[in-house]
């Protein structure tokens, strides 16, 4: 049984994040989002908030502190992909999805960091994929930006694991969302073949295992990758 906790899930306006946000109010928790646009799940409080802006995630944070208190619970998942083979990777392809992706991640953990430190609790969750690892081609941005969360929870681990803190990263396979939705029906059946499970999974698949790595019971977990993606990317 896990205490009520204030968490804040970053795009939790559709997809993974909706999910993971649905989950944690079903399990009681007082729940945040951040969106660019639209709403978080019934049930939980929606800030506006660009995880590339510094500003715009204080301000959030603000919000968030004052409506529900502070963050105990931070689940860095506002990501995008901007997917094209290196020869054609702009600079600014590369510096969008790392910006967002890891960029992104930091500038809430950090902010998250301070009240986690006061408290002398937190739990951070980075989602990452499993081609941070597995790599892919067409994805040298992407794949770079999810593998750096890795460094950054380890890092995390070291530097706040005696605070109570801890920081893991969740590496989700293919999942039905928006992101893969616009992936070609012949790709979607090719990656198919090569997943173990020989599915795609559900976002409230990964919601599931954030919901646990975030509670009480995993409180001696920290600086781990943990996959959800059908076996796709073992040994990896
Ligand atoms: P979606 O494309 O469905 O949603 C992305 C979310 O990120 C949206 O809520 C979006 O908000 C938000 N977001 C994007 N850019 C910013 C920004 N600058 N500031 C704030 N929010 C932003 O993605 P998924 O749900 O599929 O993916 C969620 C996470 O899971 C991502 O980090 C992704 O890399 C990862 N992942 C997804 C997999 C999959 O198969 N779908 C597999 C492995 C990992 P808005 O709508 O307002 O733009």
């Amino acid at each position: 049984m896990t205490a009520p906790r204030t968490v804040l899930v970053t795009g939790g306006n559709r997809g993974i994040g909706f999910a993971i946000a649905e989950e944690f109010v079903a399990q009681g928790h007082r729940v945040a989002v951040t969106a660019r646009s639209g709403e978080g799940p019934t049930g939980t409080l929606t800030v506006r908030a660009d995880v590339t802006d510094a500003a715009s995630v204080d301000a959030a944070f603000t919000e968030i502190e004052s409506e529900l208190g502070p963050v105990e619970v931070l689940v860095a998942n506002a990501g995008i992909t901007k997917d094209t083979l290196l020869m054609r990777m702009s600079e600014d392809d590369f510096d969008q999805v790392v910006d967002t992706n890891l960029g992104g991640s930091f500038r809430v953990v950090k902010r998250a960091s301070k009240g986690m430190l006061k408290a002398r609790f937190g739990r951070i969750v980075l989602i990452s994929s499993v081609v941070g690892l597995y790599g892919s081609a067409g994805q040298v941005n992407y794949a770079a930006s999810k593998s750096g969360l890795i460094g950054m929870a380890r890092s995390i681990t070291r530097e706040l694991g005696a605070r109570g803190i801890t920081a893991n990263v969740i590496a989700p396979g293919f999942i039905e969302t928006d992101m893969t939705a616009e992936l070609p029906a012949e790709t979607q059946a090719e990656y198919k073949k090569s997943i173990p499970a020989a599915r795609f999974a559900s976002a409230n698949e990964v919601a599931k295992v954030v919901t646990w790595i975030a509670g009480d019971d995993a409180g001696y977990i920290s600086g781990a990758v943990i996959p959800v993606d059908g076996g796709l990317g073992m040994g990896h």
